[in-house]
């Protein structure tokens, strides 16, 4: 895999990873608000469903009170003035379907019935209405006043009881009217329409774990209401109780919820928004990074080219060098040890003969009548002779041996571990070797001759200068003997 790949494969799962972390973050902190948001909504809804009932029971109160505080009411109790009775409740008086009441009970202070009289609606429940009268008097026994929710027949009604005063309100009273209207529910759903999409009356169990939500009104004593929110709708079990806390049934209202819905859909347009902009910082970096990687390419490109270039600059310094020190360490003509490289090693050999107590020889030769060549044949078959005179000696000695030109014409050789009689031999060769060489120049064939002084270290203590110039003594001799010789210590 590339590295640009590489990076696009990780920014990727960044991307991946901090987008859903972001977006499941955003839900949990969001949500939370929105669903406390939709139970402050679903609380009012169910205060404002209270307070309908309420109201309702005020308005019946209110209308019973009309009534209750009307002296013809109080005479008809006292006195049974019928005339009332007829115009407002007997027979065919519209006064109940007016007032939009299903009945009117008179009963005395034994609450006791004087008269009662219902409304055409009423038999459409079918009703006992004399047990009706029964249990509701009995309900109310010693009551003066008093607003309730009650129920009969599995129907819920509201109810009202009032004492029947005379006008002057001077306390007196006579009775009790008790009205009483039904809830009718259809008509119920039509004004909470806006409240809740659906609501149902049903006599359920009592639900015995604690509300989410109690109310206390005037004439509603005891609300309590369960709520259940799940994915899509929010439902509510509302309990009513009567004037003595006693449980009388149970409203299932449901809702869409509304607010934690078109919360999710914001918390989409908002994760939408973020996962776009989270991309285009993807994207800047990503093209960021891929602009470094190819940069960092280039520039490794650079340095390994210049790695090499430094390479062949260091090897070809390394040849030099090697050529540098040959130069340093050989006689430019002849190509053998100069005097400077000759001295180094055989001060080495030197020592290490004394180290190990091994023999140590110098052989200082000289070319004879060498400015006589120069100055008969030329500079340049000088340099020959030279020359050739070094080839000579190479092809004698051994490996081992130290042999360098000291200067001009003169050349020394040193030698460790040999025999005397090894020496001198090889001494003699060389000298032989160069006296019966023919040097061919232009036509002519030139002779040359050496002499060499030849002699062993004695002491240990003797230095390399000190044994030279013994042999250089040596090879004086030789000179004053006669040249083409060998001279040996004797
Ligand atoms: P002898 O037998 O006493 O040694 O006589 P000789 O002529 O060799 O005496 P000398 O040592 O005085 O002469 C050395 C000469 O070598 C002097 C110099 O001109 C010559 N010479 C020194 N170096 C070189 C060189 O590199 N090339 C050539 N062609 N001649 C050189
Ligand atoms: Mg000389
Ligand atoms: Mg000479």
């Amino acid at each position: 895999m590339g590295k640009t790949s590489k990076t696009l494969f990780s920014l990727i799962a960044i991307y991946l990873f901090l987008g859903l972390f972001l977006g499941s973050l955003s839900y949990k902190f969001f949500i939370d608000d929105f669903i406390s948001l939709e139970e402050g909504q679903n609380k009012d809804n169910i205060t404002s469903f209270a307070n309908i009932l309420n109201e309702d029971l005020i308005d019946l109160e209110k209308i019973t009170n009309d009534y209750s505080k009307w002296d013809e009411t109080y005479s008809f109790i006292e006195n049974r003035n019928d005339i009332f009775i007829y115009d407002n409740f007997r027979d065919d008086a519209q006064t109940l379907e007016d007032l939009g009441i299903d009945a009117f009970l008179f009963v005395d202070k034994n609450d006791n019935i004087v008269f009662s009289t219902y409304n055409k609606r009423i038999n459409l429940f079918h009703i006992n209405k004399k047990n009706l009268e029964k249990d509701l008097l009995s309900n109310l026994k010693k009551i003066a006043e008093v607003s309730t929710l009650y129920m009969f027949n599995n129907k819920l009604f509201y109810v009202n009881k009032s004492k029947i005063l005379r006008s002057d309100f001077l306390g007196k009273y006579r009775g009790y009217i008790l009205s009483i209207k039904h809830v009718d529910l259809d008509y119920l759903k039509q004004i909470t329409s806006s409240i809740f999409d659906n609501i149902i009356l049903e006599n359920i169990e009592m639900i015995k774990t604690a509300p989410d939500i109690s109310l206390a009104l005037k004439h509603l004593k005891k609300v309590k209401a369960y709520v259940n929110i799940d994915d899509t709708n929010i439902a509510n079990k509302i309990e009513l109780f009567d004037y003595k806390n006693q449980y009388l049934t149970t409203f299932i209202t449901s809702n869409r919820n509304a607010i934690i819905l078109q919360g999710k859909r914001t918390i989409k347009v908002f994760n939408f928004i973020g996962a776009i902009i989270l991309l285009i910082v993807f994207i800047v970096i990503f093209q960021k990074q891929k602009l470094i990687i190819e940069q960092n390419e280039l520039l490794n490109e650079k340095v390994t080219k210049r790695t090499k270039q430094l390479t062949r600059a260091y090897r070809s310094l390394k040849v030099k060098n090697k050529e540098l020190y040959k130069l340093a360490h050989t006689d430019f003509l002849t190509s053998i040890r100069n005097r400077a490289n000759f001295f180094e090693n055989s001060i080495r050999l030197l020592k290490k003969s004394n180290n190990e107590n091994k023999k140590f020889a110098v052989l200082m030769i000289d070319i004879d009548y060498f400015k006589k060549i120069n100055d008969t044949y030329g500079h340049d078959t000088g340099d020959k002779v030279l020359i050739e005179f070094c080839n000579i000696v190479n092809e004698i000695i051994q490996k081992d041996m130290i042999f360098g030109r000291l200067g001009g014409e003169e050349f020394a050789i040193t030698i460790f571990n040999q025999q005397e009689s090894n020496v001198y031999e090889l001494s003699e060769k060389i000298r032989d070797k160069c006296a019966t060489t023919l040097i061919k120049v232009k036509d002519t064939d030139i002779k040359f001759t050496i002499s060499m002084g030849v002699v062993f270290k004695e002491d240990k203590k003797e230095s390399i200068d000190e044994i030279l110039h013994k042999a250089d003594e040596l090879l004086y001799t030789a000179k004053e003997s006669g040249r083409n010789r060998v001279v040996r210590a004797v």
